[in-house]
């Protein structure tokens, strides 16, 4: 399906070259590219593709942020690492956790300026808050009437 061509090869270009974001340009402009999107199989499955892979990205450098910020949180509790830092590697405690805490900052700061490029760069977070809409939209559905009533329009 993602093999067919595309029907309109400019259209498909110029969307390419956006990486088929077509949320930054002004909706009446949009039209068009909306038309092709749902002419056009193929721009489809890209921009799919492309959307899943802003949502990914932002989900790993969330994690690798989550990550860091436990590895630091989690330094103060590792008494067996002065067990190894005195007698593998001959390090004075407090160089081994300054070297620890140092790195932990480092990873913190680089997947933190990571994340912040992913959400500014990509429509990630645009992506991301459609299909909580989209979740919140199906729960809503599913709720009883009696809690449907209680909620307030
Ligand atoms: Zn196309």
């Amino acid at each position: 399906m993602a093999n067919n061509s595309c029907t309109d090869r400019v259209v498909g270009a110029i969307l390419a070259s956006w990486r088929y974001d077509i949320s930054g340009i002004t909706p009446d402009m949009r039209k068009d590219y909306e038309q092709h999107f749902a002419e056009c199989s193929r721009c489809r499955a890209r921009q799919k593709f492309h959307r899943s892979l802003d949502g990914t990205l932002a989900v790993l450098t969330s994690l690798a942020v989550l990550f860091f910020l436990f590895a630091l949180a989690a330094l103060n509790h590792l008494k067996p690492l002065e067990h190894v830092a005195f007698k593998v590697f001959g390090l004075d405690v407090a160089d081994m956790y300054h070297m620890l805490f140092s790195a932990g900052i480092a990873g913190l700061c680089f997947s933190l300026i990571v994340l912040a490029l992913v959400l500014t760069a990509t429509p990630a977070p645009k992506y991301l808050g459609g299909i909580a809409a989209e979740r919140a939209k199906l729960i809503e559905e599913r709720l009883p009437d009696s809690i449907k009533t209680l909620k307030p329009r």
